[in-house]
Parts: structure tokens; sequence; C-alpha cells
């Protein structure tokens, strides 16, 4: 059975379609990605898994269907959003924001270990723990974002475009860092615009053009796929 399985998913806003007839399946532990241009739907379809945007056809977590259930229902489950734009706490410190991550289990000793994976992940942060997050840089703010999400010990991590408006060095980190939390059993579907990064870091790929999957497969079938060579890593 997989984690995540999705069948026939559709989404609008209004008149406007922006999903069509979506399959989709993560299995656990596995790094899955969503590449598309803009406006292509991604972020539509992560909303739709995490219920905080409506949607029809199937849409099933570990055997449970998720429709019906509210987006606080489905973090209790095991999913967290990372959403983009990063949606943190500004004025308050990196602690607080990651403290915040954890608020459905309130064990001291269980918070203080998990924040450790979060520093094993990125050590930058045990550092600046008691800065406020609005004086960090735009890589380090997602830093944060990915640690918060992670603070809510997910099974199934959605990433939106975590490497959006990142310097090239803190880039490959945040990757590698993605890819980390895969390693450790956590499922990842990350939507992104990085094909090169995420050809590179995940095991599959879907592509979406105009809220349908054009293409899919192994990262290794698709970097050698003419029209991915072509549009997405201008080759
Ligand atoms: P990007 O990479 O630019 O974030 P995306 O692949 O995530 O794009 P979506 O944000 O899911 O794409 O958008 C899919 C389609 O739905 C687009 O045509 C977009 O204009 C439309 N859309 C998204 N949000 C809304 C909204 N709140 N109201 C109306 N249309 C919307």
């Amino acid at each position: 059975m997989s984690l995540l399985e999705i069948q026939g998913l559709a989404a609008s806003y209004g008149k406007a379609v922006a999903l069509e007839s979506v399959s989709l399946q993560v299995q656990p532990g596995e790094l899955v990605g969503v590449l598309g241009p803009n406006g292509a739907g991604k972020t539509t379809l992560l909303k739709a898994i995490s219920r905080t945007l409506p949607s029809q056809g199937t849409l099933a977590f570990q055997g449970q269907s998720l429709h019906g259930r509210e987006a606080h229902e489905v973090v209790g489950l095991g999913i967290c959003h990372c959403p983009e734009g990063r949606r943190l706490f500004p004025e308050l410190t990196v602690r607080k924001n990651l403290e915040l991550g954890a608020y459905l289990r309130p064990s001291r000793a269980e918070v203080e270990a998990d924040m450790e994976k979060v520093f094993a992940l990125f050590p930058i942060l045990r550092e600046r723990l008691e800065q406020v997050v609005s004086t960090l840089s735009g890589g380090q703010q997602q830093f944060v974002a990915i640690g918060r999400a992670l603070m809510g010990r997910p099974r199934l991590l959605l990433l939106d475009e975590p490497s959006v408006g990142i310097a090239h060095r803190l880039k490959i980190e945040i990757f590698d860092a993605i890819r980390a939390i895969a390693a450790s059993g956590v499922a990842v579907l990350m939507a992104e615009q990085d094909a090169q990064n995420t050809l590179r870091v995940a095991e599959r790929v879907y592509v979406l053009e105009n809220g349908r999957v054009a293409r899919q497969g192994s990262s290794a079938e698709l970097a050698g796929d003419d029209h991915i060579r072509r549009i997405y890593l201008g080759v």
C-alpha cells in the first residue's frame, strides 16, 4: 500500500481549473519531486493534500481517505506542509518557531530531542537559536521552515519550492538536507522549479504542465528524456 495515493485529483478556483485528473503515489520514506513551470498547479496539488483547498478524486493517506478532513486532522495523521513563502513568525526567535512546530506534542524532552535532529540537519540553527527569525538570511529562514515542519514528526513532508530565491551554495545544502530527511524514513513530496537539483536528489519525479501530469518516471529516466532536457534542463 502506498503511503499517499492520489487518483484522478481535480481542483479549481471558481471556473479556473488548476488540476485535472492527477494521479500520483508516494511510498514510505520516498523522495518524490514535482516539477513544472509557473502556474502548472504544483502549489494547488500540495494544498489539496494538506486539505487547505477543496478537491475531488481519490486522496488517501495510509489507506484512509483525506476527503472531508480538516487541515489540522491531516497534520495529526502525519502530514506536514511547508508552504511557499515559509510562513514563519518573523518576530519570534528560531527556538520559538521550532517549538511551535511541535505544538501537538507537549513533552519537553521529546521537543528537545527533535530539536537536536533539526540541528543535525542544519547546524547553523543551533548557533542562531535565540535570534529573531526576521534577521536571518532567506536560506536560513528556509532551514527554520523545514525544521519546524519536522518538529511535527511527519510521515510525509510536503515542501513547496524550498529552494526558491536562495543562493546557490545554500540551495545545495537544502537539497542535501531534504535527501537526508527522506533517508531517515520521512517521505517527502517536493514541488520545485530547480530541475537540476530535483533530478539529483529525488528518486522519482512527476512533471506537471497545465494541471496535468505530462511526464513521470525515475530521476534517471527523466534526466535522459528529450522534453525534460530541452524545457527544464536547458540542454
Ligand atoms: P508557481 O510555481 O508559480 O507557484 P504552481 O505550479 O504552484 O505555480 P499554482 O499556484 O498551483 O501553480 O496555480 C495553478 C493555477 O491556478 C494557475 O493558473 C493559477 O493562476 C491558478 N490559481 C492559483 N491560486 C489561485 C487563486 N487563489 N485564485 C484563482 N486562481 C488561482
